[in-house]
């Protein structure tokens, strides 16, 4: 177990075409020890760069890496005492499950015969694969593959978990399996762990914490839910969250923000939040968007296009003029494609970002309220 410091982390690829490509760009992240960590991004944002400057699978550009506030920055990957999971299991097929786990230990450390095979026997018991142990990886399924993989990483006790898209080759079901499980055994063993995905439920789901990149520099580092209700920037707000929060870009002027289709009345509040600017962009979460009867402040007609049904919730997919907007209502409300009604945006939901820069200028109040909390009926905490 380790803490991790990235301290001015940056990784540029040569390329012969151009000036070489930046894929990490300064970045500073610190990882408590047992911290469960999600890098996550869109496709092309540095993430597995990133995990692989960790594991020293590449060299690093500029910066340091440390575990446990030691300088690992030129350390070998074995040096390093990481164990790394992939999206490609990359079992040996000649060999069956036990061998699979079995094989890391042999590799890199002394233990006796005996004291390998206990210790293969203690994962597989933890992992509930004791019975799989003789099978091939071809008598496998992907998810029993995939935990013989966990196990492998898991058996090495190493000081850090590296993984990368561990999920992204199993079904959807399966995945929403794993990723308990996943947590579970992290929580467990608390080995600290950085997880890269691409897939921002996975990110909302499982860690202490999320890393948000885009273009190899960090947007944002905070939990879920920080993420969720105070998004730093536009772009953490449009990447969190599905379907994606709603955006407006509007013009402020005297009493009210003005848009082709939208235009919001400036109270106090948001008076105080807009000064200096003059484009802003309002966005609301489609969850947070009220279906009215009638018209309201800060109320807007919008035409239903389609009705997606998801059993608890329904999608509205709307059109306000000409934009494009999405609602979640209950899967109870009755309600007709075509039909208008009325929308409200109301000013304790709604975000407000400068539209140049994309930096948060006004977060909803929500995430400042208290929240409701589960009773607990005795027994441990986590
Ligand atoms: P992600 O994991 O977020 O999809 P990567 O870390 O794989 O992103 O890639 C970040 C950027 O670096 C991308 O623009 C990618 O094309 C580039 N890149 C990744 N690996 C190499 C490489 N070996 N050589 C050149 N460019 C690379």
């Amino acid at each position: 177990m380790s803490t991790i410091e990235i301290d001015h982390l940056a990784k540029k690829y040569q390329d012969t075409s151009n000036n070489g490509v930046l894929a990490v760009d300064d970045l500073n992240i610190k990882l408590a020890d047992g911290e469960f960590l999600v890098l996550v991004g869109p496709s092309g944002c540095g993430k597995s760069t990133t995990l692989r400057c960790m594991a020293g699978l590449e060299p690093v550009t500029k910066g340091q890496i440390h575990f446990d506030g030691e300088n690992v920055t030129d350390q070998t990957p074995e040096e390093r005492n990481i164990a790394m999971v992939f999206q490609n299991y990359a079992l040996y097929p000649n060999m069956t499950a036990e061998q699979n786990i079995e094989f890391g230990l042999k590799m890199t450390t002394k233990l006796s015969k005996e004291e390998r095979t206990k210790r293969v026997l203690e994962t597989a018991d933890l992992l509930d694969i004791e019975d799989l142990l003789d099978d091939k990886p071809k008598e496998l399924s992907g998810g029993q593959q995939q935990r013989v993989a966990l196990g492998r990483a898991i058996v090495r006790e190493p000081k850090v978990f590296l993984m990368d898209e561990p999920l992204s080759n199993l079904d959807a079901k399966l995945r929403t399996t794993m990723r308990t499980e996943i947590q579970q055994l992290q929580s467990e063993l608390g080995v600290t762990t950085v997880y890269v995905t691409h897939d921002q439920t996975e990110a909302m789901t499982m860690g202490d914490r999320i890393a948000v990149l885009d273009g190899g520099q960090l947007q944002q580092i905070g939990t879920p839910l920080e993420c969720y209700y105070e998004p730093e920037n536009l772009f953490v707000a449009n990447f969190i969250g599905e379907p994606s929060m709603n955006l407006f870009p509007l013009e402020v002027s005297e009493d009210e923000l003005i848009g082709n289709e939208v235009n919001y009345a400036i109270s106090d509040r948001i008076r105080e939040a807009v000064t200096d600017h003059r484009h802003v962009t309002l966005g609301i979460r489609p969850e947070d968007i009220e279906i009215m009867e009638t018209d309201d402040l800060n109320s807007f007609v919008g035409t239903i296009q389609v009705v997606e049904p998801m059993g608890d919730q329904n999608f509205l997919h709307l059109t306000v003029g000409g934009q494009e907007v999405t609602a979640a209502v209950s899967g109870e409300y009755k309600t007709n494609e075509g039909s208008k009604v009325s929308l409200k945006f109301p000013e304790e939901s709604i975000h407000l970002f400068a539209t140049e820069t994309g930096e948060a200028l006004l977060n909803c109040k929500r995430h400042s309220t208290q929240l409701p909390t589960i009773t607990n009926l005795g027994g441990e905490t986590a």
